[in-house]
C-alpha cells in the first residue's frame, strides 16, 4: 500500500530521545529551549514558544493577540477544525469567508464585506502547504487595524518572496502532529516578533504563571507545555525538513506532469513567488471525469494506492458552528470543493516508481472506460 502519510523516524531521532530519557529531565527543560532557539533561526523570527499541539499554539496566539468574548475573527470554513475551534475557545465568533477554487485558501475579495466593529483579527490558513494571499490580506488587515494570526500548521518551510511561513502576521502557528511535514508525535510552536505576545503565550502554556515567579497566577492558563522528549525529536526533524520538502516537491512535479490533460481532473497550482511545500497534493475530481471522486478513491484503494479527503465537510455545516447561524449554501465554493477534493500521496517515502504507478493507474481509467 502506498500510504497517504507516514512518519519518518530514524536512528537520530531515536538516539536523541534515549538521551533525554536517560537525562533525568523529561518534561519541559533545556531541550525545549534549544528547539525554540533553533526554530526561530530557521524562520528568521525573534521568539518561539513550544507547546504540545498545533491547536495549543493557535489558542496561545489568540490569547496573546487579545481575542476575547464578543470579538469576531475572520477565517476559512475549509480547514482543519482546530483553526476555528480556538476562536470559540476564546468565546469569540468565527466569521467564515469562502475560499478560492484554485488554491483552496481564503478569498481576499470576500473579506471586507464581513468586517464589523467587532472584528479583531483575520486567521488565514496556509492550506496544504501554500501560504495565503499575503499581499491582499495584509493590506486589508492594515487598513482596518486587524491582527493577523497565520495558521501555518501545514506549511513548515513554505515561502512567499523567500520569506518563511508563519512570519507574515502578528503571530504564526505550527503543528508537529505525526502526519505533518515535520513531526514530534504531538507538538506545536507559536512564533512572533512581538516580545509581549511571546511572554503572554509562555504564561498561557504554564497555568497563567510567569516562568520567573512560580505560584503567582496572572490569569487563566492551561498546561500546554512541550516535553523535552518531543523537542528532541523536533531538533532532529528540523535538520531534515528542507530535504523532506524538496522530495515532496519533486514528487509533485512528476505527478502534475503525468496527470495533465486528463479530462475532469484539476491538479494543484503554485502561485508565482510562492514555495508550496505540499503537505497535501490535492486534485479536484470534477463531473467531467470518468468516475466520481468516491469511485476513484475506492478504485485507488483496490490498487493499493492510499488517498484522503481533506476536507469532506466544510466547518460551517458542523453543529457547533451551525449554532452561529450558518447553513448550507453560505459558502458555495468550499461546499463544492469538499465534494471534489482528493489528496494523493507525495510524502518523502513515496518513490518515483510509486508516483509513476499512481499516474499509470489514473490514466488507465480514462482508457478502459472509453
Ligand atoms: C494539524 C492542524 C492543526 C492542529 O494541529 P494539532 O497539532 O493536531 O493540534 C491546526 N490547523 C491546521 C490547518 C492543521 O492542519
Amino acid at each position: 500500500m502506498i500510504k497517504i502519510a507516514q512518519p519518518i523516524i530514524k536512528k537520530e531521532e531515536i538516539r536523541a530521545v534515549v538521551r533525554v530519557l536517560k537525562s533525568g529531565m523529561i518534561a519541559q527543560g533545556p531541550i525545549v529551549a534549544e528547539f525554540e532557539k533553533r526554530f526561530t533561526d530557521s524562520c528568521g523570527i525573534k521568539y518561539a514558544v513550544a507547546v504540545n499541539s498545533g491547536t495549543a499554539a493557535l489558542h496561545c496566539a489568540l490569547y496573546a493577540a487579545g481575542i476575547n468574548e464578543g470579538d469576531e475573527v475572520i477565517t476559512t470554513p475549509f480547514t482543519f477544525v482546530a483553526t476555528a475551534n480556538v476562536i470559540i475557545m476564546q468565546r469569540a465568533k468565527p466569521v467564515f469567508v469562502d475560499i478560492l477554487p484554485d488554491t483552496f485558501n481564503i478569498d481576499p475579495a470576500k473579506i471586507e464585506e464581513k468586517i464589523t466593529k467587532k472584528t479583531k483579527a483575520i486567521l488565514p490558513v496556509d492550506l496544504y502547504g501554500q501560504i495565503y494571499d499575503v499581499g491582499a490580506i495584509n493590506k486589508i488587515a492594515k487598513k482596518y487595524k486587524l491582527k493577523i494570526i497565520e495558521d501555518a500548521c501545514q506549511a513548515h518551510g513554505a515561502e512567499f518572496n523567500h520569506k518563511k511561513a508563519g512570519t507574515f502576521g502578528d503571530v504564526g502557528c505550527f503543528s508537529f502532529y505525526a502526519t505533518k511535514n515535520m513531526i514530534t508525535g504531538e507538538g506545536g510552536m507559536m512564533i512572533t516578533n512581538n516580545e509581549e505576545y511571546a511572554e503572554l503565550a509562555k504564561r498561557f502554556r504554564h497555568h497563567g504563571q510567569s516562568e520567573k515567579t512560580r505560584y503567582q497566577y496572572f490569569d487563566l492558563g492551561f498546561n500546554y507545555r512541550m516535553t523535552d522528549i518531543a523537542a528532541a525529536i523536533g531538533l532532529e526533524q528540523l535538520k531534515k525538513i528542507n530535504d523532506y520538502n524538496e522530495k515532496r516537491i519533486k514528487n509533485t512535479q512528476i505527478l502534475t506532469e503525468g496527470l495533465k490533460n486528463i479530462k475532469g481532473l484539476i491538479t494543484p497550482i503554485i502561485k508565482k513567488n510562492y514555495k508550496h511545500v505540499f503537505h497535501q497534493y490535492t486534485i479536484r475530481v470534477t463531473d467531467e471525469f470518468k468516475m466520481t471522486r468516491d469511485e476513484l478513491t475506492n478504485y485507488l484503494k483496490e490498487k493499493e494506492i492510499g488517498s484522503a479527503i481533506f476536507y469532506p465537510k466544510p466547518l460551517h455545516l458542523h453543529p457547533h458552528f451551525k449554532k452561529f447561524g450558518y447553513k448550507k449554501g453560505d459558502f458555495p465554493i468550499a461546499e463544492k470543493l469538499s465534494e471534489e477534493c482528493l489528496s494523493l500521496p507525495v510524502h518523502p517515502l513515496v518513490s518515483e516508481k510509486d508516483i509513476r504507478f499512481i499516474i499509470k493507474t489514473i490514466k488507465e481509467i480514462q482508457l478502459c472506460l472509453n
